[in-house]
């Protein structure tokens, strides 16, 4: 049989048939909440109103064809782009690219920038899997980094050496919600360093609903779309988002490492970011609420939450951030062993690791997230054996709090 058959002339299947429906909303002059539903979408030519789900890895290139390829490991299918256009706007950012899942965002934006003999600023008390990537994994690459304990701009700027190429920071950090100065700690960094340096930000916790890095200086925001982008607990995946001069390199890098995410995922995911806003104000009421209830407590000896004027940061967060997060730490009187007790009780927020789903959940970091830590270190952060730490869920907060009390058995 010979190819020349109608239906393998390149315009029956082609790209440029396709590429038709290819225009995705930039989001421009949309509110965020406006932008989750519509910034990125692909109009479809059949007039579908939703991204169609794009499952083919296989694209027609016509002989004599130039141009990039299309194929999803090269981190330009159009399901993954939807995706990366959403985010992108929400944050601000002109460029985005989606990986496999959040530590691949992470080490492949961190790897792009840097390599044998190059030096990376990174704030303390980091994500887990950032902290062994640095740990265990950059000594093998030659790769030198000093991780800065505390929060003054001074302490980021003294840490800089002609050999820094990225800054790295977490903001709100885990599971304390310790605020960083992004603004002041950048300024600082590129005040010390005569050479450009990279500034990134783990902005996962706060989600780009409750803050937006790039607007204070920074070059490039990671997340764990696994957490709140998604929002549903079942999807793994990763977002890296800035100007398409740094995120090309970074797309450059990524397809050869190899972590694309598929296209099933990205659908899901675009579909779990059309109710990031609405999700997101109610978690930060939720824990608004339920904050304020545990401060109140007889059983609480103390609550961790950047919504309260108790909490340190507070002022900084009020300044940073347009809301506190759905995310909160405390601790309950009387040890480990009443704070196991308590938990034991729970009913309706269950004990389970991760964070940002619709559910209600809580982990202990001392045994969980930071169980690597030894005593001293965790001392040192003030995470005692009887923090518990919770992802507030979009339930009604009241019953959550009849969930607490129960459990304390009052
Ligand atoms: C979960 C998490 C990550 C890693 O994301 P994965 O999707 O699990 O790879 C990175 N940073 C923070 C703050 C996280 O909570």
């Amino acid at each position: 049989m010979r190819c020349t058959s109608r239906a393998l002339k390149p315009r029956a299947f082609g790209t440029s048939a396709y590429t038709a429906d290819l225009k995705p909303s930039t989001g421009e002059g949309m509110r965020p909440l406006t932008q989750c539903i519509h910034a990125g979408s692909v109009p479809d030519s059949s007039g579908g109103l939703v991204t169609p789900l794009r499952t083919t890895t296989v694209y027609a290139r016509p002989a004599g064809a130039t141009g990039p390829l299309t194929y999803p490991r090269y981190l330009n299918a159009p399901n993954g782009l939807a995706v990366a256009a959403k985010v992108a706007a929400l944050e601000g950012a002109e460029s985005g690219v989606v990986l496999g899942s959040g530590m691949s965002a992470i080490s492949t934006s961190l790897c792009t920038f840097l390599g044998p003999g190059d030096h990376v600023v990174l704030s303390g008390n980091l994500y887990g899997g950032t902290f062994e990537l640095v740990r265990d994994i950059f000594p093998a690459y030659d790769i030198h980094y000093t991780m800065v304990n505390g929060s003054s701009p001074e302490s980021f700027a003294a840490a800089v050496r002609p050999s820094t190429r990225v800054l790295y920071l977490e903001s709100p950090s885990n599971p304390l919600l310790r605020v960083l100065d992004l603004p002041k700690i950048v300024a600082a960094v590129r005040g010390a360093a005569k050479h450009e340096v990279v500034a990134m930000v783990d902005n996962t916790f706060a989600t780009p609903i409750n803050q937006n890095p790039l607007k204070f200086g920074l070059d490039l925001v990671v997340h764990s779309g696994t957490k709140y982008l998604n929002g549903h607990s079942d999807v793994t995946c990763g977002i890296v988002v800035g100007s398409e001069r740094l995120v090309a390199q970074v797309r450059t890098r990524g397809r050869v490492w190899g972590g694309a995410l598929g296209p099933r995922d990205c659908a899901m995911l675009e579909r779990g970011l059309k109710t990031l806003g609405l999700r997101v104000a109610q978690q930060n009421a939720n824990a608004q609420k339920l904050a304020e209830h545990l401060e109140a407590h007889p059983r609480i000896s103390r609550v961790f939450y950047p919504g309260l004027p108790s909490h340190p940061d507070h002022e900084l967060a009020k300044a940073q951030m347009r809301g506190f997060t759905g995310m909160l730490a405390f601790e309950v009187k009387g040890g480990k062993a009443a704070m196991a007790d308590f938990v034991g009780r729970l009913r309706l927020i269950g004990a389970a690791t991760s964070l940002g789903g619709v559910e209600s959940i809580l982990c202990i970091p001392a045994e969980s997230s930071h169980a690597a830590m030894s005593q001293a270190e965790l001392q040192e952060l003030g995470i005692s054996d009887s923090v518990v730490r919770v992802s507030v869920g979009i339930e009604d907060p009241q019953d959550l709090i009849e969930d607490i009390e129960q459990a304390f058995g009052l």
